[in-house]
């Protein structure tokens, strides 16, 4: 799935046969005729044709290009140059200059030589321009260029030009030739750069796709119907790709790249906006009510009066659970702003009903935060919380599953054992996930399909099948356009609002040699005043990073060492690691909520959710090799008590954008705006890696880039699905097709297809 090729994303690959007269492999082709030799006997040219066969490759060079992938017509096709060289830069001779800009410079052939050298043989052309001077070219084993000299040839020469007594020079230029009628405006004002492997030149493959393109474009497949087309403001499929290579002009290059980049964002977009009406209409769930008299007796229970934004995202909540049909939301909320208690309103409302919640987290140490809260919240009431992890005991874990196979448990809280277990759930109506963006699309699915056998009891009973209602949580705040990509088919509920009270927190980028100004500190506040505080060491999990990596991180037992002999020597220092046993990570964190551990070293286990509101003081270790958002992620672990928080952040200044990241992190509070930043600053390859999300990845969509192209393809892919829910009119066929062979499986389309 990852390794398809563009070809077979933007064109179904067609079998029309296409006869051509013949066919020579000529391994320089400078003319821009086709020239064929090839017999009758020769198998047709099609899209799926080996490269071999195509003129100007070859045996050799098909060899070659296999190393990169390119084994079909269709392949070379859909190799798209990843930048152009502007030969509409041309110049007068006395305008030359010497600079790092390319120049293009028109002039007749003079007189050219060749000579041997220690690199080879020398080919030296002298063009005269207009009489004015002498243009000098060099080239060296360039072969290929002396056959189409001739004397007063008319050229246009596009490369760098150097004074070099008594000519000016170009080292390597570009040579397109003019015939004596041609406007010396550029034949092709934009010269593709292809992405290249070793023993392959641009030029040759520019004269690979000159020759190709005019017979396989014609034997491309058009998916779009042609008013859509129109309507949408798209190149057809044969001239984009024709313009993708040899733009006539700069709005050429910008119209054919957009139909690529709509194209591949409306097709996720017709796949997410069939998910979401397929969940819509063929999936039921059971409507779970709000009385006033459950609605008072739920906020009984809770020791605060509630924000603005979490009414707002509880009405949604309940609207959404009050109906026949499965929610499906995502709950957007920076760090802190609260969204554990939105999350135990619609559990409690479930409960209220008479169904079991699923209260899932990505790490242990939340899930069992979650279960200490709820237990706290829900004491003096007949409540059954029911704990699944990894490490249970055998006699643990029987007790907990039988309470859940009986209904007797009405709130599941756990990791993602809960998806590898088979659990024997009875009444299961509600399904939160905790810090999404830890999971991704595929154990969404997983989660559901874990979900499906269990109410099977219920669901034979009524002869009907219900679903959970769903909801998904993250603090990780997410740029628009990926929201809309990676949980495009979801509800989204935004929480932009902080509980009443919260401190500011203060932001410090350290210089090393202002390291033990900040130790002062964090000793003086610790001592005096009994804060408390992390320090976080990027200590890669191993079974989050391939191996190898993460190995020369500071590793969490140096920097406990060196505090605890050094800068903290005195205080009561804790540790604490993902690959700790069940037990020793519950009590440390219990040492730690108790104030006898003053300090916590800690990995990113403590990234997502913790919340220990006298912890205040966060140190960051080698901060650079955090995403911007997940600092942001750890800056949320402190100033959640009554005292402002304070983060520091150690880093090493030699890696590729940590200042201006870490500049960005000390600038800015608000997750969004830092994860837009982020974005900016990194790309979306990293932080929001679709792959990391079961998703292959984009080809020439760039989703900053190209933001507002998503939009305008996110919004014409759910018009056209309301329109023909199931894409079933034949003229969207092709569309569906391509749509189903490349998300159908990631999305669980398989049985629309
Ligand atoms: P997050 O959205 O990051 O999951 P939490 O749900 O952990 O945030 O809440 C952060 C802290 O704010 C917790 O200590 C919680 O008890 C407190 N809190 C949540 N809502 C309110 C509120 N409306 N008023 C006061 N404190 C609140
Ligand atoms: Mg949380």
């Amino acid at each position: 799935m990852m390794a398809m090729s563009l070809s077979a994303i933007f064109s179904q690959d067609n079998f029309a046969h296409f006869h051509t007269p013949g066919y020579r492999d000529c391994p320089i082709a400078t003319a821009k005729t086709l020239e064929y030799n090839r017999t009758m006997s020769d198998p047709p040219l099609e899209l799926r044709s080996p490269i071999q066969f195509l003129k100007g490759v070859g045996p050799k060079r098909a060899e070659i290009l296999n190393r990169i992938g390119i084994r079909k017509a269709s392949d070379l096709l859909f190799h798209f140059p990843r930048d152009y060289q502007d030969m509409t830069e041309q110049r007068e001779f006395g305008q030359l200059e010497e600079s790092n800009k390319l120049q293009t410079i028109v002039g007749s052939i003079s007189e050219w030589n060749r000579k041997s050298t220690r690199r080879g043989e020398m080919l030296s052309l002298y063009v005269n321009c207009d009489n004015k001077g002498y243009l000098k070219a060099i080239w060296f084993n360039a072969f290929f260029a002396i056959k189409d000299f001739a004397k007063d040839r008319k050229v246009m020469l596009t490369g760098k030009p150097k004074f070099d007594h008594p000519h000016w020079t170009m080292m390597y230029p570009q040579i397109t030739y003019l015939s004596d009628d041609e406007d010396e405006q550029a034949v092709e004002p934009f010269l593709p750069i292809y992405p290249l492997t070793e023993g392959l030149k641009q030029f040759h493959l520019r004269q690979i796709m000159r020759n190709m393109l005019p017979i396989f474009t014609p034997l491309l497949e058009e998916v779009f119907p042609d008013d859509y087309l129109e309507a949408h403001k798209l190149l057809r499929i044969d001239e984009a790709v024709r313009a993708i290579h040899f733009p006539k002009d700069q709005t050429e290059k910008i119209w054919a790249l957009r139909r690529f980049v709509y194209q591949e964002l409306f097709v996720l977009q017709l796949g997410l906006a069939m998910r979401r009406l397929q969940h819509q209409t063929s999936l039921k769930a059971s409507p779970l009510k709000l009385t006033d008299s459950i609605n008072s007796q739920i906020r009984q229970r809770f020791p605060f009066t509630l924000t603005k934004a979490q009414e707002r995202v509880i009405a949604e909540i309940v609207q959404d659970m009050s109906q026949p049909i499965p929610m499906n939301r995502l709950l957007q909320g920076d760090v802190g702003s609260g969204k554990t208690i939105v999350a135990v309103y619609a559990m409690l409302l479930a409960a209220a009903n008479g169904y079991q919640s699923v209260f899932m987290a990505p790490t242990e140490v939340l899930a069992r935060q979650h279960l200490r809260t709820l237990t706290r919240m829900l004491e003096n009431d007949s409540f059954n919380i029911a704990p699944v992890f990894g490490g249970q005991k055998t006699a643990e874990r029987a007790r907990v599953l039988r309470d859940i196979a009986t209904g007797s448990a009405q709130i599941i809280v756990g990791t993602q054992a809960l998806i590898h277990g088979e659990i024997p759930f009875n009444k299961l109506g509600l399904v939160i996930i905790d810090e999404q963006h830890k999971f991704g699309v595929m154990q969404r699915a997983a989660l559901k399909l874990a979900a499906t056998p269990n109410a099977a009891d219920s669901r034979v009973a009524a002869n009907t099948s219900f679903d959970p209602h769903y909801l998904v949580m993250t603090a990780t705040p997410i740029p628009r356009s990926v929201t809309m990509t990676m949980f495009g088919d979801l509800d989204v509920s935004i929480m932009n609002e902080m509980p009443p009270g919260r401190q500011p927190v203060k932001t410090y980028i350290a210089d090393p040699e202002h390291q033990p100004a900040w130790w002062d500190f964090v000793a003086r506040k610790v001592a005096e005043e009994h804060w408390q505080g992390y320090v976080v060491v990027p200590l890669v999990e191993e079974s989050a990073v391939p191996k190898g990596q993460g190995l020369d991180a500071q590793s969490l037992i140096e920097v406990y060492e060196r505090l605890s002999t050094g800068p903290l020597k005195g205080f009561r220092l804790g540790m604490i690691h993902g690959r700790m046993s069940t037990e020793e990570k519950e009590r440390i964190m219990f040492e730690f909520r108790t104030g006898e551990i003053q300090i916590l070293v800690a990995t990113t286990v403590i990234e997502v959710g913790v919340d220990v509101p006298n912890a205040n003081l966060l140190t960051i270790e080698n901060a650079e090799r955090f995403g911007l958002s997940q600092l942001h992620q750890l800056r949320g672990r402190i100033g959640r008590g009554k005292n402002p928080g304070y983060c520091t952040v150690f880093y090493n200044p030699s890696a590729e954008n940590a200042q201006k990241r870490l500049k960005a992190f000390e600038k800015l509070s608000d997750g969004f705006r830092l994860a837009e930043k982020d974005f900016e600053i990194r790309g979306s390859g990293d932080l929001f890696g679709t792959q990391q999300h079961g998703m292959p990845p984009f080809r020439v969509a760039d989703l900053v880039r190209d933001k507002e192209i998503l939009y305008e393809a996110r919004g014409d892919a759910m018009c056209l699905v309301q329109g023909d829910p199931g894409l079933a009119r034949p003229e969207h066929a092709k569309l569906r097709k391509q749509m189903l062979s490349r998300y159908g499986t990631v999305l669980n389309l398989g049985d629309v297809g």
